[in-house]
Order: structure tokens, then sequence, then C-alpha cells
């Protein structure tokens, strides 16, 4: 059994490589690797054009509408080297969120109006979904859009909108038909974020950042046009979202790369001159992490290998979850124990506070530590939370 890569993938690796390292901005890759929040629209829009004039803009989309035709392995070890070059991997929202939903459900002017925008970078989109009772239960959202004449009017209120001071445009879930069971009655809406009627409050989130919002709509008139597919069939396209990235609920890449960036900062940092990798206490620690995201990895590399298969994977992509969601937590934390306390005295944007600003010999690995230990206890809530993922998989998996 050959378990590595072919010559023909290990050159593509090099390939990919090198370009990140020849254009991936030094100014956006520190900003990433301190993991501002919001990221600056300008930033965003700057990589993708990049990545887009590459003809790398958007990997797995189809051919015909500007993907890659990449096989899962070599999009995997894209979005490997992506994470190695600390090179920005955002804008999901709009490349791998809403684009997928147009392409399989939406009308030919959408394709037409939507797609290239996005993948030359030029707008950016956030996703409208929870609401301030229904975040799990999403099914009972209230936001509704009521038709009259070529419109849709909006009203009502969402909540942990991730970024949407900086997008141009929102996906929303309304409620179209309020007579029918909860799933049936929800329609998937296009909204312009500058439409009149739409108040963005910010939220201030644990590390200091602005990224989350609130959205108020009030009579928001929307054109039918913007309605992707038919009405009433939201949930079915919000679904088809969600189960698009199989392997995408891993975080394996953000995991791979911080585990080895506490690796790097546990070889700088020293306890009574030893370097602490060199500590049995922390070399403890660091092989835990490793072993297991080792497993979480062989565990993503089987589904991909699996890539053609029909095989129902909600169970399996729901254990992903839990496991990388958990990871990201724990390898944010050994940066934290590699660190001290020192690296509380960061702010969000990487810059130290205080009496620490006036020394400039701080190494650059100190800043952004702390932001990202702290938005990582977010990973095991958003994109479904810890434990309705278990009741997945009691039910799938366990008939229970
Ligand atoms: C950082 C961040 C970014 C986000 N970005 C977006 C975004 O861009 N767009 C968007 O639409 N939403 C976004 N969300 C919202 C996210 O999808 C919801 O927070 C998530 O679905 C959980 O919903 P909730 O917050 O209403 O919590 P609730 O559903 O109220 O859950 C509260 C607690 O109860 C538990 N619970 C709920 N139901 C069950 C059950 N049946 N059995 C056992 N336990 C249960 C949950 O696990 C959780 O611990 C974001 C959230 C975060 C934290």
């Amino acid at each position: 059994m050959h378990l590595g890569y072919s010559e023909e993938d290990e050159s593509f690796r090099r390939e990919v490589r090198m370009f990140f390292s020849e254009h991936a901005p030094a100014d956006i890759s520190r900003r990433w690797r301190v993991g501002v929040h919001p990221p600056a629209r300008d930033d965003i829009r700057r990589w993708q054009r990049i990545l887009y004039e590459r003809g790398w803009g958007a990997p797995h989309w189809p051919v015909e509408h500007g993907g890659t035709g990449w096989s899962a392995i070599r999009k995997h070890i894209f979005m490997e080297e992506l994470y190695n070059a600390d090179a920005m991997d955002y804008g999901w929202q709009s490349t791998q969120m809403v684009a997928p939903v147009i392409i399989a459900f939406g009308s030919d002017w959408q394709r037409e109006r939507f797609l290239g925008p996005i993948l030359r970078g030029d707008e950016f989109w956030c996703q409208g979904f929870s609401e301030p009772n229904a975040g799990s239960d999403l099914a009972g959202l209230k936001t509704t859009a009521v038709l009259d004449g070529d419109e849709y009017v909006i009203n009502g209120q969402k909540i942990w909108t991730s970024d949407a001071t900086i997008a141009d445009w929102g996906f929303f879930l309304v409620k179209t038909d309020t007579s029918v069971k909860p799933q049936r009655g929800i329609s998937f809406l296009l909204v312009k974020m500058d439409t009149p009627g739409i108040t963005v409050r910010p939220i201030v989130s644990i590390e200091g950042g602005k990224g989350l919002n609130e959205v108020f709509l009030e009579n928001v008139r929307v054109p039918k046009s913007h309605l992707v597919g038919e009405a009433g069939m939201g949930w079915t396209y919000a679904k088809y979202l969600l189960e698009k990235e199989r392997t995408a609920s891993a975080f394996l890449y953000f995991n791979k790369r911080e585990l080895q960036r506490a690796k790097d900062i546990a070889g700088q940092e020293r306890e009574d001159g030893v370097r602490l990798i060199d500590t049995p206490g922390f070399a403890r620690k660091v092989a835990q992490v490793e072993a297991d995201l080792m497993a979480l990895e062989w565990s993503v590399l089987r589904i991909l290998a699996e890539e053609k298969s029909e095989r129902n994977l909600d169970a399996v992509v729901s254990a992903l979850k839990i496991s990388g969601s958990e990871m990201q937590q724990r390898v944010t934390q050994l940066q934290m124990d590699a660190l001290g306390p020192r690296a509380m005295r960061f702010d969000d944007h990487g810059e130290p506070q205080g009496d620490l600003a006036v020394d400039e010999n701080w190494p650059d690995y100190m800043g952004g530590r702390t932001s990202g230990y702290l938005i990582a206890r977010a990973s095991t809530i958003y994109g479904g939370a810890r434990e309705v993922q278990k009741n997945i998989i009691a039910k799938l998996a366990f008939g229970l």
C-alpha cells in the first residue's frame, strides 16, 4: 500500500507553495496571522483578486463557472499550503456558501450577475440565518418576507451575522409562508446590504473584535428576481449549503498550522534556560495534541478518498465537527501555555498594551495568540453546536 502523494501531486504542491511565497502580500498575511475581526474589506478583495488572476479564485467550483477541476487531494494540498504560508483564507461565505447554492439552484440571471463579482473579489457576502430565538432550532426563524407586486418586503431580525459591516450582499433565510410546517415555509433571498431599512449593529466579541453583528430589517424591499430557486424551498438549499464541504468542519488546515505555530513558539520560549519544547511536561502536551490531530487528518483523508462515494456521511461529518472544533481550542490553548500571561497584554490587533508598548523587542509571534485562543471558544458553537452534533451522531450512527 502506498500512503504518500504521487510525484505529480508533489510537483503541484511545489508550484502552489512557490505561488504563495511570491504572491501572498506580507501586510495581509500579518493581519491574518493576528486574526483581526472583521478583516479589512480591502484585504479580502485584494487577495481574492490575486487568486482569481492565477485561476485559483474558487478551486472547488465547476470548471465552467471558473473552478479548477482539481481532484479532492489537490484541493487538500492547496489548502495545506495556503495555511502554511499564512495566506488569507477568507470569503467562504461568498465562494463556499452562497455561490454553490446559486450555481445549483439559482436562475441564469443570478449566475450571470453574482458569480463573476464573487470570483474576482469585487463583492463579498454575509450569511443571515440565525435569529435571537432560532440558532440550533433554525426552522423556528421569524423574519418574514411578504410579496408585494414584484418585490418582497422583509421584516425581522438576524443575529451573529459575521462580517455584516463589511459585506456588500447577504443571503438570508426568511419565512414566506407561515401557514405550512416550519421547514416548508422558508425561502432563500439575496439582499444588498445597503438597501434602505437595514440596520447593522456590531456585537463586541470576547477578544474585542467587531466581526459579529445584529441585523435589523424593517420594510426592506427586495426584487422578486433575488429569490433563489422556488419560494418555500430555502430549507433544502440551506442544508445543501451546509453539507457542501463535508470535511471543512474539521478545520484541519487551521489546526495543523496553529499546532506548528505552538511548536515554533515553544522552540523559542525558555523555562529555566531550557527550550520549552524540550521540557518533558510541554513535550507531552504537544504529543497528545499531535497524535489526536493526526487521527483527525487521517479521517479527513479517508473522506477525501471517497470523493465520488454516495455513502451518507452526515454522522461522520458531525464527528469531524466535534473533533475539529475541540482541536481548535486545544491548539490555541497550547500557544497560551507556551506564552504565559504576557500574551494577554496584546490587543485584538496584535499590538502590545500599556507599559509593554514602549518595548519594541517583543517577538512577532506574541500578537494575536490571545485573540485566537478566546475566539476559538466559539468554534464549538457556530456551524452547529457540539450538543446538536452529538444528537445527530446518536440518531444516525446509533439509531437512538
Ligand atoms: C463566532 C460565531 C459566528 C457566527 N456566524 C454566524 C453567521 O455568520 N451567520 C449566522 O446565521 N449565524 C452565525 N452564528 C450563529 C450560530 O450559527 C449559532 O450561534 C448556533 O447555531 C447556535 O445557536 P444559538 O446561538 O441560538 O444557541 P442555542 O441554539 O440557543 O443553543 C444554546 C445551547 O443549547 C444547546 N442546545 C440547543 N439545542 C439543543 C438540543 N436539541 N439538544 C441539546 N442541546 C441543545 C446548544 O448546544 C448550546 O450549548 C455564529 C455564531 C458564532 C458563535
